[in-house]
């Protein structure tokens, strides 16, 4: 495997990829005057971070050329397909920023035009039933090193094998029991020309279609013909596909179809410290290891916009990657680069103290309180609004703020005799404290230091640390949600059982946490980097006014100790 790299420079300056230069010279050369790309998910499961590379390039490609991308569901196998996944899939690429034109395309809407075609390959005596079972079939393919064999049931009639196909499309035999192939050559060194199926029997109900088909296209029998009905100029796909081109191919030259697409394959993107495969994630959801294919675990892209990820960054990230014709893992890192770079620019700011200590004010009134006004979410960027802070006698700060002793290693930490800066706020200068029965420290005792709001103190003693604090009177008890990585290791599927590599940990509950009063008003899918923290995302489904809960989009900085 090769690792990609990121590329940094501006988007101008960045050279074509070999798929931008193909168009191009396509454009110039005026073999196409548009393009027309897609998009083509099986509804199988949920998108995930490699789907979202390949929607970056189809959708990409076609905003970069003026042209279009279809969004395609890919629905050949209805056993596999749900509702609820094409629902998902669309609300996916509309939450990247990307739009698919006027209509949804199915390729089951083209399962007419590919009976008919089917039944034109078997009329030309290219196409035929065969009774094989599964295993015969298997047996009579070859392999690599030995060519296969013909079926027995390669000359059957032209009429023979239409009225048989016409009893499998009647529903007159049993799944398994006979399937169309076409007549190729059992002895190409392309296993995929191996007379391959292209029609079985499958008595499933289909999402779109309902019980009208008991038989059913394969995948390759539909992608390059679809392709042409839809006129698609430049159809890209990933590496594992480009074995199938010369069948592709084959059934372009053989089927009377309205245009000649050409596919282009360019690498898989994988990703360290995950699994990038539907069916490998729909047994995270199927064996309760994650709560849903959106859990803010996933690499699914609606479990990534649960963490609070933005579509923003999640581009920015697949812009950043090489279209190469090699596949690639990443280090997640370089995603997660993308994610801090959107929203240290973007996210507002607020307060929460996730451990609590109380500090009381000794030096004003029982029901002191103040409103520090007006205070910005974000620093010069004033369209992110403002809050106004309640101070009051009694505040929570980080126990971890305060040390029982001083020392040169906390000097930015408060204790007896030191001072301290609230954020937005104060200078206090700590008097005393209490412990608790177990030792430790449960409450200090500090003076406020008149006039230093937005000041430095009077008489020249600064404070050297600034920490952030909330009012107990304006303060509400939160859910958060801290996510580490769902997997241990870097390569979760480097011996053969990605389940064995979960990280038990990978999810932390802290319901004590404390955030600032204004957090009432957070919108379900706000991410805001708790001061000195990290950067927190109230839940897009769980999060109310009353019961505030937040998940951990991720840190400040870059964990090192979780890659090595
Ligand atoms: P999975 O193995 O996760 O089910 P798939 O390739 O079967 O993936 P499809 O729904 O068939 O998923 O994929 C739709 C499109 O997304 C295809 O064109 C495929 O090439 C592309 N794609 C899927 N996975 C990746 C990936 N990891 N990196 C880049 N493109 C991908
Ligand atoms: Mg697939």
């Amino acid at each position: 495997m090769t690792e990609e790299k990121v590329e940094m420079t501006e988007e101008k300056a960045k050279p074509a990829n070999f798929i931008e230069k193909i168009i191009q010279d396509d454009l110039a050369a005026g073999k196409h005057t548009s393009i027309t790309t897609r998009f083509p998910p099986e509804p199988n499961g949920y998108l995930h971070i490699g789907h979202a590379k390949a929607i970056c390039v189809n959708f990409g490609l076609a905003q970069q050329f003026g042209g279009q991308c279809n969004l395609r569901f890919d629905d050949t196998n209805p056993e596999k397909e749900e509702d609820e996944y094409v629902q998902a899939i669309q609300d996916d690429v509309t939450w990247l920023g990307f739009e698919w034109g006027d209509k949804i395309h199915y390729t089951s809407d083209y399962f007419d035009q590919l009976h008919e075609w089917a039944v034109l390959l078997i009329k030309e005596g290219k196409a035929y039933v065969c009774d094989l079972s599964a295993e015969q079939t298997k047996e009579y393919r070859g392999n690599f090193e030995k060519a296969g064999t013909n079926s027995p049931f390669r000359e059957r009639s032209i009429d023979d094998n239409l009225a048989l196909f016409e009893k499998m499309r009647a529903g007159d035999f049993d799944e398994g029991a006979c399937g169309l192939r076409v007549k190729i050559d059992m002895a190409a060194p392309n296993m995929s020309l191996r007379d391959p199926y292209i029609y079985r029997i499958k008595k499933a109900n289909h999402h779109q279609t309902g019980d009208k088909w008991c038989i059913y296209p394969s995948y390759d029998f539909a992608h390059g013909q679809s392709d042409a009905i839809e006129g698609i100029s430049h159809s890209v796909c990933t590496l594992e596909f480009a074995d199938h081109r010369p069948l592709y191919d084959w059934f372009i030259a053989n089927l009377p179809v309205p245009a000649t697409p050409h596919q282009y394959e360019f690498g898989r993107l994988n990703i360290n410290y995950t699994v990038t495969s539907k069916r490998k994630l729909r047994a995270l959801v199927e064996s309760k290891v994650v709560n849903g294919w959106d859990d803010p675990r996933m690499p699914t892209i609606s479990g990534m916009r649960r963490r609070g990820y933005t579509s923003n960054a999640i581009r920015n990230f697949c812009d950043s990657l090489a279209v190469a014709k090699t596949d690639g893992t990443v280090d997640v890192a370089q995603l997660e680069f993308f994610i801090r770079d959107d929203l240290n620019q973007n996210a507002p700011r607020a307060m929460c103290v996730m451990d609590s200590l109380v500090v009381e004010i000794t030096n004003v009134a029982e029901d002191f309180k103040e409103i520090i006004p007006n205070v910005p979410y974000l620093q010069d960027r004033e369209e992110l609004g403002s809050r106004n802070l309640t101070f009051s006698k009694y505040i929570y700060i980080e126990k971890d703020d305060f040390k029982e002793e001083y020392s040169k290693k906390f000097k930015k930490k408060f204790c007896v005799g030191k001072r301290i800066r609230l954020r937005h706020g104060y200078v206090l200068e700590a008097e005393r404290f209490d412990t608790d029965e177990a030792g430790n420290v449960s409450r200090v005792y500090a003076t406020l230091i008149e006039n230093t709001l937005g000041c430095d103190p009077e008489d020249g003693n600064k404070p050297k640390g600034v920490v952030h604090w909330v009012s107990t009177q304006d303060s509400i008890v939160t859910e958060l949600r801290n996510y580490g990585r769902l997997f241990k290791v870097e390569d979760p599927e480097a011996d053969g059982d990605f389940a064995a590599n979960i990280n038990e940990d990978s999810l932390i509950h802290n319901l004590k946490a404390q955030v600032e009063g204004s957090m009432r008003n957070a919108k379900p899918e706000t991410v805001f980097q708790f001061e000195r923290q990290g950067y927190y995302v109230a839940d897009r489904f769980d999060h109310t006014n009353e019961k505030p809960v937040f998940n951990l989009t991720i840190g400040l900085r870059e964990d090192k100790s979780l890659t090595k």
